[in-house]
């Protein structure tokens, strides 16, 4: 018993051993990353419940690794963060999705509004805002076409800080999204002092909205402040049709999931939209 307790502590070590190795070879090539071009962004679209029509994604970020392949943000993003890259990432983020609007033109994407995922620790950076003005305007875009999403952390941490950088933001033209709503921060003052416009329910709460109770009353709950106080509601995680039907009854304004679509590259996405075979 003795041997096998040793065995089970080395294997352990072992992992944990390996996992650091890993880590600090992520976070090497992380460092390369933005010089060799190797993100992308995939987007997810958004259904408008009320037009049945796509008005909106959600740009999500990958990393084509060199040798590891295509890495999803879980991967890197939290080492990112620790490190400090996440303020160059996010740059590269609003950089590339200013970018594919404006490459968009003139194509049956040249409606869609383009939501992208910041930090908290991004919006620590006090020329985030400058950066995302001049790019918007060097890339001749207009702002309402672009929506930042955060979470609810915002409004725990420089609550005076983030209010100011976000009512630039609001004043700017560009949309708040406020992304994993339900599952942070308890208090719903903020949503009284911030320029919010979007409520993103979590996946985690509709998930089971077809079958657990308690789930299905707090997404109503949800729906209807939000309504009366003039924000919309979008619902994350939709996989089935008795969730999207459920939304519909309940007078959810967007659904995004894999029902409708996956995260595809810009180029899926065009013909999908131009083919109309997304809905
Ligand atoms: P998130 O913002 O909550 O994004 C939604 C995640 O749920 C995405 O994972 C998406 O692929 C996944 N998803 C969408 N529909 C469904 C569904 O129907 N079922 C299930 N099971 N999952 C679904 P992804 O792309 O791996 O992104 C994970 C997280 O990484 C994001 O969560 C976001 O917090 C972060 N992230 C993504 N892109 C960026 C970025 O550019 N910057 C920053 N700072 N974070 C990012
Ligand atoms: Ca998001
Ligand atoms: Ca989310
Ligand atoms: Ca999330």
């Amino acid at each position: 018993a003795k041997e096998q307790g040793r065995n089970t502590y080395q294997f352990y070590t072992e992992g944990m051993q390996d996992r650091e190795v890993l880590r600090l070879e992520l976070d090497r090539d992380l460092s390369q990353a933005l010089a060799n071009d190797e993100f992308v962004l995939y987007f997810q679209p958004q259904l408008n419940l009320d037009t049945g029509e796509i008005n909106s994604v959600e740009a999500l970020i990958r990393w084509q690794h060199p040798v590891r392949g295509l890495l999803p943000p879980v991967e890197f993003i939290p080492l990112a963060e620790e490190s400090g890259r996440i303020t160059e990432i996010g740059r590269w983020v609003v950089l590339a999705a200013c970018r594919q609007l404006a490459r968009w033109k003139g194509t049956p994407c040249e409606h869609l509004r383009v939501a992208v995922n910041l930090s908290g620790r991004e919006l620590d950076d006090d020329s985030l805002i400058d950066h995302i003005r001049s790019t918007l305007a060097s890339e001749a875009v207009d702002p309402s076409r672009l929506e930042v999403e955060l979470t609810e952390e915002i409004f725990i941490q420089n609550i005076e800080h983030n209010l100011n950088q976000l009512s630039q933001l609001h004043q700017l033209g560009v949309h708040l999204a406020i992304d994993d709503f339900g599952v942070g921060y308890s208090s719903l003052g903020y949503l009284r002092d911030f320029p919010v416009d979007l409520l993103k329910i979590d996946r985690s709460f509709i998930t089971d909205v077809t079958e657990r109770h308690d789930d299905a009353v707090i997404t109503r709950a949800v729906i209807n402040l939000a309504h009366n106080l003039g924000i919309q509601v979008v619902a994350e995680g939709v996989e089935t049709e008795e969730q999207l039907n459920f939304l519909k009854a309940h007078r959810c304004n967007l659904a995004q999931g894999y029902l409708i679509s996956r995260p595809i590259p810009a180029a899926d996405l065009e013909r999908a939209l131009a083919e109309g075979i997304l809905i």
